[in-house]
């Protein structure tokens, strides 16, 4: 039997886990924080070596792995994905640099500080007014690395906020641990990101979409269905899939994912979320791992992304990404949900995890035959119906 290492031991590894069990393999875990809800699906262990002696194969379940994991002697010629796309998935100006080479269009950027360099790495009032000048206004400063669920972001809308702004970033550079940083018992280079932050153009985008894709390790390619992803405080509430969308912009988003997968040399899922504007299609960021979007594919495709990232990892066949009639997800965010005792007819999901303000506690996933079924449903959870055409 195959036992795949899963570097993290959240709920995404949890998933993954459980997605292992039908195909005959075995996922272990590693973990440093207490009470890992993937414990629930294989064994956690808090020793590297330990853990790196008892796979045959490494996975990860989250993009910030500090280096001296990745690059440890038992595990960086088994990583799948490849170390390349996780280290360009976790700093956005390399991210976006990559998205220009392969064509794949994004929103106007600039590194910041941008021209010059002020004291250590935080972007002065001017430097912010130059990035205003070039990319326009409004605009959104994002930290390079370490962002998740819109953390680590200042919008700029108009010049008076400029000075507010650059506050602001003082503030999240002190709470800022870059990446690659190695606990304090281990000695490791620690390599810093190229620039803290990044000063992006804010568009004023119609839907967020995503495509999640897999490749095998014979270099076969599935995508699944597109999926609508709707947002509340920066944290993902709920997605529906497969999104109605035009054959040419279906076509461009699997050929960027093939441009992606083919260059990255990858195995595994790898999942892009797009901004779907009047002017066509802008890629936002990449992520090189199973996705919170993804989840409806458990009921409804034939097989899960959490399936064919273990298939690809393990070195199988992908199975088949076929939507299976149309599905809802809701994000279970912050608290134990009092709405959930009266929903009945939705796929649960609950993690196992202690309930605390904005943590990811479950999730919930409508299913229908087609369409018109789904709509008919009545969620609790629904707060804008309208969003679904
Ligand atoms: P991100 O961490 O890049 O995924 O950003 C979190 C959320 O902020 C996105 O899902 C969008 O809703 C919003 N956002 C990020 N970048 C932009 C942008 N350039 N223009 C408009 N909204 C954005």
């Amino acid at each position: 039997m195959k036992v795949i290492g899963i570097l993290g031991g959240g709920q995404l590894g949890q998933m993954l886990g459980l997605a292992a069990i039908p195909l005959g393999l075995r996922c272990i875990f590693y973990e440093q924080a207490d009470n890992p809800c993937a414990a629930a699906a294989g064994k956690v262990y808090r020793n590297l070596t330990k853990f790196a002696e008892a796979a045959d194969v490494f996975t990860y379940e989250f993009e910030n792995i500090p280096q001296h994991i990745t690059t440890h002697p038992l595990i960086k010629n088994k990583l799948l994905p490849p170390l390349k796309p996780l280290r360009i998935a976790a700093d956005r100006s390399q991210e976006k640099t990559l998205f220009a080479k392969l064509g794949i269009p994004t929103v106007n950027w600039l590194p910041l500080p941008a021209t010059m360099p002020s004291t250590p790495n935080i972007p002065s009032v001017e430097d912010l007014a130059d990035a205003a000048q070039t990319i326009g206004l409004p605009m959104i400063i994002k930290t390079t690395t370490m962002g998740y669920d819109g953390k680590g972001q200042v919008v700029v809308r108009t010049q008076k906020d400029l000075a507010k702004a650059a506050r602001n970033l003082k503030s999240i550079v002190k709470e800022h641990r870059p990446v690659n940083t190695p606990p304090a018992n281990i000695k490791a280079k620690a390599t810093a990101p190229s620039s803290p932050f990044i000063a992006e153009q804010m568009v004023n985008f119609k839907r967020e979409l995503s495509i999640i894709s897999a490749r095998d390790r014979q270099g076969n390619i599935a995508h699944y269905p597109i999926a609508e992803n709707h947002h509340q405080n920066g944290i993902l509430y709920s997605t529906y899939a497969p999104a109605l969308i035009s054959a040419t912009r279906l076509r461009q988003l699997h050929s960027w994912m093939e441009k992606l997968l083919t260059h990255l040399s990858y195995t595994g899922v790898l999942t892009l979320e797009v901004f779907e504007t009047s002017k066509g299609l802008l890629a936002n960021e990449m992520a090189p791992r199973v996705h919170n979007s993804g989840h409806w594919t458990i009921e409804g495709t034939i097989s899960s992304q959490f399936e064919n990232h273990i298939r690809a990892v393990a070195g199988m066949k992908l199975g088949s990404t076929q939507a299976r009639g149309y599905s809802k997800m809701f994000n279970l965010v912050g608290r134990a949900e009092p709405r959930l005792a009266q929903i009945t007819d939705a796929h649960l999901h609950l993690y196992g995890k202690q309930a605390r303000r904005g943590r990811k506690l479950g999730h919930l996933t409508y299913t229908a035959a087609n369409k018109a079924q789904l709509h008919k449903i009545s969620s609790p959870m629904e707060p804008h119906k309208s969003f679904y055409s």
